[in-house]
């Protein structure tokens, strides 16, 4: 989704090489380069299923046992912001964190879905930073303010519709400096499982968002800052950190 500078208006689009090609009524030859526009959050979930632990290698790192099912949080929709928007640490938290994530989009109506099914639920994968107030995360024990402020899930540049998630590098740059590497491989429940384990418990509905979980590395950010998510075969998210004002 992206709002174009010239017809300042917004629209979807589909990205061929550096262009966008609206997928709207528009004539077939109308289309923008893609610095012509700026990027919106590329789909509008009802809600952000996210997932806690759920890399092998972030587990041995902790020294904990491999979690028997996933551990599931949601964060609202009012927490998703685009690339290159502002992550607004809110004065309530001293640590906010970045998590670098693979993030799975929901193409239709998703109850009850195995696994083996999954990928006709699956429009496709971009990136996601699941910002976290860690102090207020250990504090309350329930992680709904902690995971849910404002600005704290930005998604994007834009959704890749042709990719296979299995074994994928993700990685997480602080300020340009390397801070969390894994790849896909290490996930303990991979995107198919997890929008069967889903979809048993809520209906997933088109642009519904499963965040697969971080790996090790996580850190604190701070004003200032600039966060950039990659994934291979996807490509970057970066998001600027400001403080809130009270
Ligand atoms: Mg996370």
């Amino acid at each position: 989704m992206c709002d174009s500078y010239l017809a300042k208006k917004t629209l979807t689009g589909k990205l061929v090489g550096d262009s966008v090609l609206p997928l709207d009524d528009s004539p077939d030859t109308w289309r923008y380069m893609l610095g012509q526009v700026k990027l919106l959050p590329p789909c509008t979930p009802s809600k952000v299923v996210a997932v806690g632990l759920n890399y092998r290698d972030h587990a041995e790192e902790l020294g904990l046992a491999l979690p028997e099912e996933p551990l599931l949080f949601l964060k609202p929709p009012s927490s998703v912001i685009g690339p290159g928007e502002t992550i607004l640490a809110p004065p309530q938290s001293k640590r906010v964190d970045y998590e670098a994530e693979l993030a799975v989009v929901i193409s239709r109506t998703a109850q009850q879905v195995t696994a083996e099914k999954a990928a006709d639920y699956i429009l496709g994968y971009t990136c996601l930073n699941d910002v976290t107030a860690r102090d207020l995360q250990s504090k309350d024990g329930q992680w709904t303010r902690a995971k849910g402020f404002d600005t704290f899930c930005p998604i994007g540049p834009w959704i890749e519709t042709d990719l296979d998630p299995s074994d994928l590098e993700i990685s997480l740059y602080l300020n340009d400096e390397l801070k969390q590497r894994s790849r896909t491989s290490n996930l303990i429940f991979d995107p198919f499982r997890l929008v069967e384990f889903v979809s048993h418990v809520m209906t997933l509905t088109p642009g519904d968002v499963i965040a697969t979980g971080t790996t090790s590395g996580i850190g604190p950010m701070r004003p200032g800052d600039k966060v950039e998510v990659r994934i291979e075969g996807i490509g970057s998210l970066f998001n600027f950190v400001e403080a809130r004002t009270p």
